[in-house]
């Protein structure tokens, strides 16, 4: 006995038969005084390093046997990677050319990874209405138009994605289960992975598993205003602007029992424990998946069963859930434990939910001086009708007496914008606030779990009035 599995053992014809077949592992440390048993699915052990592979594989047969997709023909995607990765690497292997439209705030590895795969990246500003022209979605079906023998695979609308879960990831946790199985959890982005395998699992077990969503918590499929959230791949943003909200047709609400909404700093908790406890790398809407199993299976007894679905692996993601500055910068848990103080023990007084003082995005030039006065420079937020924190993604850029000299007071403020300030969170050690903040000169965002709570005069500044007090 080696207690090595067989799997993958076999000789392939192609890459597109190493997908699927992923295995479950159980949570051992993690699950606390949990009695039901959480498997979770690892999904990074597919070919292209994440469960959209098999999304992919889905819609390039389906548009291959349709005529859609000829020898010589070009696949064009909008993806916030994964689903990307899968299709370029199938189509690398057969012969196809791939085009990848991608949102600026996808992590530096995941593109990396699709030129690599000689895939032509196009990246996208974030923060834009579904029907802006630079919208993912737009800027791909621009794309398609332009390219002779494109084919856009659309995951969202897609109903080859959520048929190969149906095909493929259910019948997996139900054989690997032994039909066991009482719950079954994932994240939602298009809706695919929750959809197939729910259907699957629902027609099974004669209705009796119960189908658990996970989304972040300001996203719109959990009941969410929209705002926006840092866990990638997973949620329904809703911009501000936005006419009518349209949900993917890859999901379908009605196969979900129940929705578990994850804060950010809970699901980035939950992956630094998995990694730390439990041996394995996740990437972030794992954490979010995993956060939502627990909380789910807390409610449970022995007998029960949760299978919960991890995405994708955390080596996509060192620049940012395992990388203690990014985390740092923003007020999210860290990595490591700090020694010495951290910016929140310093900056006394934060009010964690405050509304933060800041010029909406809406506003005009002749607004933005009285919201001024005669005070420091302020951020500029993307403008919504709910109020909230504002999350420091939503920070646009800032103004100032000096950005505004000579601008007529009609003018929105967005014609005047100047850099975002800098920004930093209460987790942040000082000391490498100090030395990240040492170049810059003036107000300050401090960020708490991602939102940002304040802004003050300057980071040293306060730091020297602390230590005077
Ligand atoms: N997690 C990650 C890392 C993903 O790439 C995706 C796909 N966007 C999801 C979760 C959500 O899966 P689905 O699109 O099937 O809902």
């Amino acid at each position: 006995m080696t207690g090595v599995s067989t799997r993958g053992t076999g000789v392939l014809d192609s890459v597109a038969e190493a997908i699927g077949h992923t295995p479950l592992v159980r949570l051992n440390r993690v699950i606390d005084d949990i009695r039901a048993t959480v498997y979770v699915k690892l999904e990074y052990l597919n070919p292209g390093g994440s469960v959209k592979d098999r999304a992919a594989l889905g819609m390039l047969l389906a548009a291959e046997q349709a005529g859609e997709l000829r020898p010589g023909g070009t696949v064009v995607e909008a993806s916030s990677g994964n689903t990307g990765l899968g299709l370029a690497a199938l189509a690398a292997a057969r012969g196809y050319r791939t085009v990848v439209v991608v949102p600026d705030r996808v992590s530096a590895e995941k593109k990396a990874l699709l030129r690599a795969h000689g895939a032509e990246v196009h990246e996208t500003p974030g923060l834009r209405p579904v029907d802006h022209p630079e919208h993912l979605r737009s800027v791909a079906l621009r794309l398609t138009a332009e390219i002779p023998g494109a084919w856009f695979a659309g995951q969202y609308d897609n109903p080859a994605n959520p048929a190969a879960h149906k095909a493929t990831t259910g019948p997996e946790i139900w054989d690997q289960t032994g039909g066991r199985v009482t719950h079954f959890v994932a994240g939602v982005g298009t809706g695919g992975t929750i959809t197939g395998t729910g259907e699957y699992l629902k027609e099974a077990s004669d209705g009796a598993v119960r189908v658990i969503g996970a989304d972040p918590v300001t996203s719109v499929y959990g009941g969410g205003d929209g705002r926006i959230w840092y866990v990638e791949a997973v949620g329904h943003f809703l911009h501000p602007e936005t006419a009518a909200d349209e949900w993917p047709e890859s999901y379908h609400p009605e196969v979900v029992d129940g929705i578990e909404r994850i804060a950010d700093a809970e699901a980035i908790r939950v992956l630094h424990r998995i990694a730390r406890e439990e041996g394995l790398l996740l990437g972030g809407s794992s954490g979010t998946a995993i956060a939502a199993a627990l909380r789910t299976a807390r409610t449970l007894g022995p007998e029960d069963v949760v299978v919960v679905v991890a995405p994708d692996s955390g080596r996509a993601y060192l620049s940012k859930y395992y990388n203690d500055e990014w985390l740092g910068s923003l007020g999210f848990p860290l990595t490591t434990k700090v020694n010495g103080p951290t910016v929140g023990d310093v900056v006394g007084g934060l009010d964690r939910d405050a509304d933060l003082a800041a010029v909406p995005s809406g506003a005009t030039v002749a607004e933005a001086r009285v919201l001024l006065g005669s005070g420091p420079a302020l951020p500029v937020v993307l403008q919504r009708t709910a109020s909230g924190p504002t999350v420091v993604a939503e920070i646009l850029g800032s103004v100032s007496a000096e950005t505004l000299a000579g601008a007529p007071a009609a003018d929105p403020v967005g014609a005047h914008l100047g850099a975002p300030l800098p920004f930093t969170g209460t987790s942040e050690p000082l000391q490498q606030a100090l030395i990240r903040l040492a170049g810059h000169t003036g107000p300050v965002v401090i960020a708490h779990e991602g939102r940002a709570v304040a802004v003050i005069a300057g980071l040293a500044e306060s730091t020297e009035q602390e230590e005077t007090q």
